[in-house]
């Protein structure tokens, strides 16, 4: 199962860092890349691009003109697209369901107000609590349970740098040109 992540409303000034972070964490916890609709920004494709150089995979950052077409064709390619939202319902009750199907997840994530014309598009709202709170930490959530936790174990092809798990310390490996699959 495949997931891409389209993050809503980006603001260059005020979202740079928030953007940014929505993409690590996609890429760290198992999405295949983001599509962002917004100001365009390089800085955060720019950000992407280097994590990806260091520590692997393939994540992709894509900046699109219209957020409709991006729901409307990854339905006709059979993904699931489910809006995260604290109005939705709650994940634990539909995570059977996204699983079961087996099929590829367009998740969206927003910034400021996100009209209700997105709520109808998607075929699933889902909340992460009924609480406030962040796109950071909703993506993360939804990813790590839609994954089971693969995160913790993670493999990215091409990485030139992979950490050592320490008690204590750091410990980074310099991965040889062989390893550089
Ligand atoms: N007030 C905005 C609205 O009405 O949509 C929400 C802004 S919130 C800072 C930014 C994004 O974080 C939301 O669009 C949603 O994707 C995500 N988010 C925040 N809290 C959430 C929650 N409890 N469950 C799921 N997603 C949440």
């Amino acid at each position: 199962m495949k997931v891409e992540v389209l993050r809503l409303f980006h603001r260059k000034e005020r979202d740079k860092r928030v953007t940014t972070h929505c993409g690590l964490v996609g890429r760290a916890f198992g999405a295949s890349g983001m599509y962002i609709y917004g100001d365009r920004d390089e800085s955060v494709a720019s950000s992407i691009r280097k994590v990806n150089e260091t520590w692997g995979g393939s994540f992709f950052v894509e900046f699109v003109e219209s957020w409709k077409d991006v729901i409307r064709r990854a339905k006709e390619r059979g993904s699931i697209v489910v809006n995260l939202t604290m109005y939705g319902i709650p994940l634990p009750e539909k995570l059977g369901e996204l699983k079961s199907a087996g099929r590829d997840i367009l998740v969206i994530i927003g910034s400021e107000k996100v009209p209700i014309e997105v709520y109808r598009m998607s075929d699933y709202n889902i909340s992460i609590g009924t609480q406030p709170h962040s796109e950071v930490a909703a993506l993360a959530i939804f990813l790590d349970r839609i994954f089971d936790g693969s995160e913790f174990y993670r493999e990215f092809a091409g990485a030139r740098l992979r950490i050592v798990p320490q008690e204590k310390g750091k410990k980074v490996i310099q991965l040889k040109s062989e390893d550089l699959r």
